[in-house]
């Protein structure tokens, strides 16, 4: 079966490097979809969900903003953070989701609006990267 590499990196450290065989990321415009010798690419990402597919099993990943650049089978994804699903701790992203909530409904006359909604754009996809992959893994096991 034909595969690609993906490298996912971030400013702190290498999230992800390995052959796989299909990418979906979100791309500005939509969810992005990536075989193996995709045509060259370059495009930003919003914050949201990575899903990887190797070997039939599939990685969810909670990225922020960046890049994605496909470039003669490789793969690369430039993001301010990226974090597998099983490593999102669910509290601390569902508090940060509430402190940009609040502040948006805030009257505050300093707020940083673009600052605070890419702070809820964030919060929202771990949240939702981190229970989608827990509802999944209890329907499996509730099949088993
Ligand atoms: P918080 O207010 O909770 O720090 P944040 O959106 O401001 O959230 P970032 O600046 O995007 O946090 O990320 C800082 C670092 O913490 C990055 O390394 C990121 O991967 C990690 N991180 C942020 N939120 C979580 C989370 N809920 N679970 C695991 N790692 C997280």
């Amino acid at each position: 079966m034909s595969t690609m590499r993906l490298d996912i990196v971030t400013a702190e450290k290498l999230v992800y490097s390995d052959d796989v065989s299909s990418v979906n990321a979100p791309g500005v415009a939509g969810q992005l979809g990536i075989l193996p010798n995709h045509a060259p690419l370059l495009t930003s990402l919003m914050p949201g969900e990575l899903r990887v597919v190797k070997e039939g099993e599939e990685t969810n990943i909670a990225v922020s903003g960046g890049f994605l650049e496909v470039l003669r089978n490789v793969v690369t994804v430039l993001v301010d953070t990226a974090e597998r699903a099983e490593d999102i701790d669910v509290e601390r992203a569902e508090a940060a989701l509430k402190r940009a909530q609040d502040k948006l409904d805030s009257s505050e006359s300093d707020l940083d609006l673009e600052k605070a909604i890419q702070a809820l754009k964030r919060s929202q996809s771990r949240v939702y990267v981190s229970k989608r992959k827990r509802s999944s893994a209890a329907r499996s096991k509730t099949r088993q």
